[in-house]
């Protein structure tokens, strides 16, 4: 199926790439004003967005929110975790508030809600988690965001995300789960 894709972060559109192969997915055309994530849910900004490029482009679109979840700060960042350190903050401030506010050991979940939105009112979200802890210092140049400091239970014992191959991160990640519940539902 011919999905548009609502992001502009390069790194999410290699892994949906990568996760639905097989359909074709193109890129949200820049014109297409994203809206503001403003939403207290990944469900509700997932969905604002999807809907967005739907009716702007007429065809079925699909947009993820995501994030980490830190038990340590009651579940912060959460959907603030592109901005946790400021509104123009990079990947890297990010991660060092992150390990700065956070214990080593703590634990931690990436939270991924994937919005499917066809202009003739079809709407779905599909949501995945992966859990992890926190690392004691960054380690890794794999993936992106806080990768570095995610230490996934279900990986390899003692590496980070980012140490992970791209394969090794999609069978695990709550964006490659989310991806499989969405291909699954298409029917492939
Ligand atoms: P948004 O979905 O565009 O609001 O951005 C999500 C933010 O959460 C990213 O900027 C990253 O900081 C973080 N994030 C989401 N998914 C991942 C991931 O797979 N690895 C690392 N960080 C992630």
């Amino acid at each position: 199926m011919r999905l548009l894709l609502a992001t502009r972060n390069p790194h999410k559109l290699r892994e949906f790439e990568r996760l639905l192969a097989g359909h074709e997915l193109v890129a949200a055309p820049e014109e297409v004003a994203l809206p503001p994530e403003t939403g207290s849910t990944f469900e509700d900004n997932a969905l604002a967005k999807a809907r967005a490029v739907a009716l702007a482009c007429a065809g079925p679109a699909i947009a993820d929110d995501s994030g980490i979840e830190a038990q340590a700060l009651g579940g912060a960042p959460g959907v603030r975790s592109a901005r946790y350190a400021g509104p123009a903050a990079s990947d890297e401030d990010n991660l060092a508030k992150l390990l700065s506010e956070a214990p080593a050991g703590s634990g931690l979940a990436y939270v991924c809600a994937l919005a499917f939105v066809d202009p003739g009112g079809d709407e779905r979200v599909f949501v995945g988690r992966c859990n992890g802890r926190l690392a004691p210092a960054p380690r890794g140049d794999g993936g992106f965001g806080y990768d570095p400091a995610f230490l996934p239970d279900d990986g390899p014992a003692g590496l980070t995300m980012a140490q992970l191959s791209p394969t090794e991160k999609d069978a695990i990640s709550h964006r490659g789960r989310a991806a499989r519940a969405l291909r699954e539902w298409l029917g492939r």
